[in-house]
């Protein structure tokens, strides 16, 4: 049996469980030293990623070929719902946003040289990478207005611009840069991917943006003052930045929505566990109908957002964008989540807002994800203009198509 929406083959469910086992023995009781930061959270990281080669859990995003464990998009979505009910898992798996996607990039549009440069040590782990599109100064929900120009002079690119929200820009070895090369030319034939080595002079972190009070979120300000790279460094070809971006990002929001989804699933966890050992007005709050209500409803919406994602996967599988599919699961997967862990924070009281429980660390970045990789209002046009074209063309919408 193959995998599919609903059910997985027995080699998927095989490796679904090792990874559950991984999470249990090595993720869950790590995160509060890696959450520490520092030396001795990097060498503990660095054992847990030595752990997931070592069982050939590696790289589930990337085909074999690319260094990954070539299982496909659909069979990742299981194994990536249960990673990603961790934070601190998605690197010891070798699967971290933006390196996954950059690495997913490399691999389809870089050179024999860009990948051995590039691609092989990201791979490996022995390298960060950043994803540097956003610009303080415009909208990124519309980025056809970025400013960032890369000029030609000789056998060089001349990059001059300021981006923010280029996660993991501290301590990365190179940015994927997007940038205007032609601006003459169409609005989504204007720009280009470039390389830059980080210790490119002209490079710089102008400064660290705080996200919800965490002053080293690891989003900051990056400055290309006169950056000069060998023209060798264009990824893909020239004009082509949206094509590779929109390649990028549409597996990229399917990633972060598995992700949410194990989000959910531990909010709902912990929720259900808490509701039947906490009593409050003669027995457990998990008599009370207002918390079977929030248990069922949650349950089903979650099902409800798995089922869509997986849906989206398969297509991406098959060859397909899925345009309109990713932009659905991106709102909607990421709204459940919000509600969930919003519910679970509200059953555990006071202690639902503590650092005593991941709840309300979770709750931010699933909040966040509501702005990252295209806010809420962008998917639900994109959603809208699929079905209005339909009907726009005389049609009905069918629900049953695939
Ligand atoms: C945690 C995090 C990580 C990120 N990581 C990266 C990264 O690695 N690399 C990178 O390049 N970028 C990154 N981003 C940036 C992200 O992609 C942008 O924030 C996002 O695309 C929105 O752009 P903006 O913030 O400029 O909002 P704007 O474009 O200014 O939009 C503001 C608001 O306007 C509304 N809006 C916009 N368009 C419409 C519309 N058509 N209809 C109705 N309402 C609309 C929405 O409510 C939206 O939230 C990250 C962002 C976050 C929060």
């Amino acid at each position: 049996m193959s995998d599919d929406v609903l059910t997985m083959s027995s080699d998927t469910r095989a490796k679904r469980e090792a990874v559950i086992q991984f999470m249990e023995d090595h993720i869950y009781p790590s995160e509060g030293a890696l959450q520490q930061g520092g030396d001795e959270a990097e060498a503990l990281m660095a054992s847990l990623q030595a752990k997931t080669k070592e069982l050939g859990l590696w790289a589930p995003h990337l085909p074999a070929e690319a260094g990954g464990m070539g299982i496909g998009f659909l069979p990742y979505a299981y194994l990536n719902e249960v990673i990603g009910r961790s934070t601190a898992a998605p690197r010891a798996f070798g699967s971290q946003a933006p390196d996954s996607g950059n690495a997913e990039v490399l691999h389809q549009y870089g050179t024999p040289e860009q990948k051995e440069k590039w691609l092989a040590p990201l791979v490996n782990g022995d390298i960060r990478s950043c994803f540097s599109m956003t610009e303080p100064a415009v909208s990124g929900a519309d980025p056809t207005g970025l400013q960032t120009t890369a000029v030609r002079e000789g056998d060089e690119w001349v990059i001059n611009g300021r981006k923010w929200f280029s996660s993991g820009a501290v301590g990365s070895s190179f940015a994927v840069v997007m940038c205007v090369t032609d601006p003459d030319q169409p609005p989504h034939s204007r720009m280009s991917q470039v390389l830059v080595p980080t210790d490119t002079p002209g490079f710089s972190i102008e400064r660290e943006v705080a996200v919800w009070g965490d002053a080293h979120s690891n989003h900051p300000i990056v400055r290309y003052d006169n950056v000069r790279v060998p023209v060798t460094n264009l990824l893909g070809e020239q004009g082509a930045g949206f094509k590779i971006a929109q390649r990028r990002l549409g597996p990229g929001r399917i990633h972060h929505c598995m992700r949410a989804l194990g989000q959910a699933q531990r909010a709902f966890d912990l929720m259900c566990q808490h509701s039947l050992k906490r009593e409050a007005f003669g027995g457990p709050l998990a008599d009370k109908q207002t918390m079977q209500n929030w248990v069922a409803d949650s349950l089903v919406n979650i099902q409800a957002a798995r089922l869509l994602t997986m849906q989206a996967a398969r297509k991406i599988d098959q060859g397909d964008e899925a345009r309109m599919e990713v932009s659905a699961i991106k709102f909607f997967v990421v709204n459940v989540t919000c509600d969930v862990i919003d519910k679970a924070i509200q059953v555990h009281g006071a202690l639902g807002v503590t650092a005593d429980t991941p709840l309300q660390a979770m709750y931010k970045g699933a909040r966040t994800l509501r702005i990252a990789d295209g806010p809420d209002e962008v998917h639900r046009m994109v959603v809208a203009r699929h079905a209005l074209r339909t009907y726009r063309q005389g049609e009905t919408w069918d629900f049953a198509a695939d």
